[in-house]
């Protein structure tokens, strides 16, 4: 069979805020192959990524995506990446390709499962598909105690592992800081995890360290974040002070080798990886592998859809001893009505992916309708993208 149609949706909440929460818009990808249907979603700018997938070309290495992938064969795994590696050649000067492809690769898996009716984690070469344990996934609030709240609340939920992350942390004093970390250790008890998540807010700043031993004293797991992505000196120098906390990063990496340097310069303990950026499941698997051979704990990144989640977590299915998954659990409603079925903690608190085919994740057209912006692009007359008709 061969790529009939890639179509992309827009998808936003009515207001949008500048609160780190990814789950306030939305890139849905429809892949179709004959009468097979693949979904996927992109954890990226929707309009700009759109424009990395139809705009004009500008030369040879500056081409639309749409030209390596329309059209292309696709019969087994080797095609996926066969089309990933046209991508790369022919988008090498299109920064927003990477976003792009990597809802459009995670539909064309989607897709594949359902014409070799395989989970994706099984056609990734997995036997088994081993369960994780889910770490609750929010925002600092405003003040400590909101933050020790929403961690008492967790708890009572059942989650023994959670993440706080960006709101103020490290954008004011260190007292500040430790008073949020205070409250949420406090609300969450002294037998949970807590991790903490700077959001970048240290840019290249070492002197950032300042904060870890109080970190440490909190008991927190690993300190996610402190710098830009790709400041792998200043995640290098930070991890070297050793003072008992571990380095966690990697979901801003749009190719492979960036989290791969992560690891080999960077130092980081947990490599996360998000398939809506880094150019889908394939890249991602890539990297689940490396850090497995390196003693490295891979985690998944997610902060959106349970269609995105269930991406996430395709490519460490199979490794037993990477077992904690990130877990959103204050999802905008727009997130929650992309898919019907959800990825449920079981009565032991875990988390499984599906066992049908594909990424195993039903999309809720109806729910959808009502959050699609409906947008023209055009130039000088000639229309080049027209919002699809949302439809199975
Ligand atoms: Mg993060």
């Amino acid at each position: 069979m061969k790529i009939d149609a890639i179509d992309l949706f827009y998808l936003s909440m009515p207001v949008v805020t500048t609160a780190g929460d990814g789950s306030q818009d939305a890139l849905l990808v429809r892949a179709r192959a004959g009468r097979f249907t693949g979904w996927g979603e992109c954890e990226a700018s929707p309009l700009t990524s759109i424009a990395a997938f139809i705009c004009p070309m500008s030369h040879g290495a500056c081409q639309p995506v749409s030209n390596s992938v329309l059209s292309q064969p696709l019969n087994d795994v080797a095609d996926i990446t066969r089309i990933a590696q046209h991508v790369r050649e022919k988008s090498t000067d299109l920064l927003q390709a990477a976003h792009i492809f990597s809802g459009i690769e995670a539909a064309l898996w989607d897709l594949l499962g359902q014409r070799l009716q395989a989970p994706v984690w099984s056609l990734l070469g997995y036997t088994t598909n081993y369960a994780k344990r889910p770490y609750a996934s929010v925002l600092f609030k405003d003040t400590a105690d909101d933050t020790f709240a929403t961690a008492a609340a967790l708890r009572q939920q059942g989650f023994t592992a959670v993440k706080f992350g960006w709101g103020n942390f490290g954008r004011g004093s260190l007292g500040q800081d430790e008073q949020q970390v205070e409250a949420a250790r406090s609300g969450l008890g002294s037998d949970s995890l807590l991790m903490v998540d700077a959001g970048q807010a240290f840019g290249t700043d070492i002197d950032s360290a300042t904060r870890l031993p109080m970190l440490a004293a909190h008991n927190v797991y690993w300190l996610e974040e402190p710098f830009i992505s790709d400041a792998y000196e200043a995640y290098r120098q930070l991890a070297h002070k050793n003072v008992g906390i571990s380095l966690a990063g990697g979901e801003a990496s749009h190719t492979c080798n960036q989290a791969v340097h992560l690891m080999n310069l960077g130092g980081v303990k947990f490599i996360q990886v998000d398939c809506g950026r880094i150019g889908g499941v394939a890249p991602a698997f890539e990297v689940a592998q490396q850090a497995n051979s390196r003693g490295i704990t891979f985690v998944n990144h997610t902060f959106t859809s349970h269609l995105a989640l269930s991406t996430s977590l395709q490519p460490y299915a199979g490794l037993a001893d990477h077992g904690l998954c990130e877990y959103p659990t204050s999802l905008q409603p727009l997130a929650l009505a992309i898919t019907d079925n959800h990825l449920l903690p079981d009565c032991n608190g875990e988390i499984h992916l599906p066992d049908t085919p594909g990424l195993g994740m039903k999309v809720a057209l109806e729910k959808l309708r009502e959050y699609l912006l409906n947008i023209e692009i055009s130039v000088s007359g000639k229309i080049l993208y027209t919002t699809p008709v949302l439809s199975s």
